[in-house]
């Protein structure tokens, strides 16, 4: 039976909330949805606010931090970053008391949880990606890349379930007329945002080595589709011989409604 379950509160550049559960412990990473809207899920996930343990960041983009400080006030819940994702944070102001812990981008303990930190290169001060361990198990996390390189595939491999980014298609994005052009450049960048394609080139990588459960998330909601997403990364892995079916399962993390895992 799986020690940790993985669910997500919502995916994409409206807001982003992933819940990692085990029988005694809960945490968030990210808290991108208002403080209401992250309880309302919570709920939908069946779980109390006042039972979250503690939040890690990202980074500090508003789609990952929108309700951080009043759900991490009104909660009690302490806050773990790198300190330069930190400083970034306060700079914005804060106006309540929440507990903020720099996490020193080192692997660190809490309650039964091993928590290991790595960067991704993202246009934020410092975006990590973030492995979590307990009894044997492992999850990963990358959202928020512009690109996958050996030393992220490295960080994720061995993961039971990963989260990973697969937030546009380069086409639908170029094409897209509601989109200026350093908009563009910036989310094509090496510090932007990861493709369906780059995405599904990792994902044949880490399902070779053993990785059989993977969400995708933040897709664009204007440059993407769940459904392109999904059959990107499914065509990658047929076409290596894999049996999407039956042996791997590809799910995709919605924006505006909770996946529950
Ligand atoms: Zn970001
Ligand atoms: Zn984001």
């Amino acid at each position: 039976m799986a020690k940790m379950r993985v669910s997500i509160l919502g995916s994409g550049s409206k807001g982003n909330c992933t819940l990692i559960e085990t029988d005694n412990t809960k945490i968030m990473i990210d808290c991108g949805f208002s403080a209401r809207e992250t309880v309302k899920r919570l709920q939908q996930l069946g779980v109390n606010p006042e039972e979250i343990n503690g939040i890690l960041l990202t980074h500090e983009h508003k789609d990952h931090t929108l309700g951080l400080e009043n759900f991490a006030s009104k909660f009690n819940v302490p806050v773990f970053a790198n300190s330069l994702t930190l400083q970034e944070y306060e700079r914005g102001g804060l106006t309540k008391h929440i507990e903020l812990n720099d996490i020193m981008t080192q692997d660190f303990y809490f309650r039964e949880l091993t928590i290991a930190p790595f960067d991704v290169s993202h246009d934020a001060k410092h975006c990590n990606g973030y492995s979590i361990y307990c009894e044997g198990e492992k999850f990963s996390l990358a959202t928020d890349l512009g690109f996958i390189d050996d030393k992220i595939i490295e960080s994720l491999q061995g993961s039971d379930t990963i989260v990973l980014e697969s937030n546009h298609d380069p086409q639908m994005l170029k094409n897209n007329p509601h989109y200026p052009q350093v908009l563009k450049e910036r989310i094509l960048g090496r510090r932007g945002h990861l493709s369906n394609t780059d995405c599904a080139n990792a994902i044949l990588n880490l399902a070779k080595s053993g990785t059989r459960n993977f969400i995708l998330a933040h897709l664009s909601k204007e440059n993407n589709t769940p459904l392109l997403a999904k059959s990107i990364t499914e065509t990658q892995l047929i076409n290596n011989g894999a049996d999407t079916t039956h042996d791997i399962t590809i799910n995709v993390a919605p924006q505006d409604f909770v996946f529950k895992g």
